[in-house]
């Protein structure tokens, strides 16, 4: 079967070439008399002729700015973006589970629960996780915590969202929040340090109702398994004072 398209191509040559031999091969494909085709070609492209009016465009043009002026009066369908100036009901929000800009999480003393074990770093397939440790005061951070992050990075343009970071840590010290709108005017901004990720720890607890540790008014934690703070030791608190004078 030959296309149509091909067939009018081969039919309009040979309508150009009415002299050629009867033997031709582009007039037995077509199988039919090629001044008929042609005929028929020409008169379908009469049928095509576009009238004056729509030669102009002008109806056109004035039905859109008609259908424009109709939806300036309409309710938006549009979602804000940031939202600024938006309705509440407008704002899109993130349903649970989504994966947004990362927080680290404090204890209820206040200490950041990471303890600079390096399971998201390692676990991170975009490599975009800098940490450094430091050694901890059992004062603030009891006895069993011996580390604490001295740098805590993230690159969030080479962060891929995958959330394993978050899977990795066995301190449940690292969480994403629900927040996605990241605007950045320099690359440095976009690397978000200690600092920051707290800062976000904070501004996601409080938009939740919850304290800075993640306790409710119940004193649960709904978002946390555990709050990994002093009174999670399970009575044991003189564990690395026990090594550290034994020599370890
Ligand atoms: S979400 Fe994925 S890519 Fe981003 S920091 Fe965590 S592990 Fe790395
Ligand atoms: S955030 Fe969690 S996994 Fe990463 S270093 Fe801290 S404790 Fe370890």
């Amino acid at each position: 079967m030959i296309p149509a398209v091909a067939q009018e191509i081969v039919l309009a040559a040979a309508h150009d070439q009415p002299h050629a031999h009867s033997d031709d091969p582009r007039t037995l494909m077509a199988g039919h008399d090629a001044q008929a085709h042609a005929a028929q070609v020409k008169s379908r492209r009469q049928e095509r002729e576009m009238t004056f009016w729509e030669r102009t465009y002008l109806p056109e043009v004035f039905k859109g700015l008609v259908n424009t002026f109709k939806m300036m009066f309409r309710p938006s369908t549009t979602i804000d973006y940031v939202g600024g100036k938006s309705k509440p009901g407008q704002r899109h929000i993130a349903s649970v589970g989504y994966r947004g800009e990362h927080y680290l999480k404090v204890d209820d003393g206040g200490n950041i629960k990471c303890v600079a074990c390096f399971m998201c770093s390692t676990a991170c397939p975009a490599e975009c996780i800098t940490i450094v440790g430091e050694p901890t005061s059992i004062e603030d951070f009891g006895a069993q915590r011996f580390k604490k992050p001295d740098v805590f990075e993230i690159d969030m343009l080479k962060c891929i969202y995958c959330g394993m970071c978050v899977e990795a840590c066995p301190k449940d010290a690292i969480a994403m929040s629900t927040t996605y709108n990241q605007v950045h005017t320099k690359r440095s901004d976009a690397i978000y340090d200690m600092q920051r990720l707290l800062k976000n720890n904070d501004e996601f607890m409080q938009s939740l109702g919850l304290s800075r540790s993640g306790r409710d008014a119940t004193g649960k934690y709904p978002i946390s398994p555990d709050g990994c703070g002093p009174d999670i030791t399970h009575g044991v608190t003189d564990f690395r004072v026990g090594v550290r004078e034994g020599g370890a």
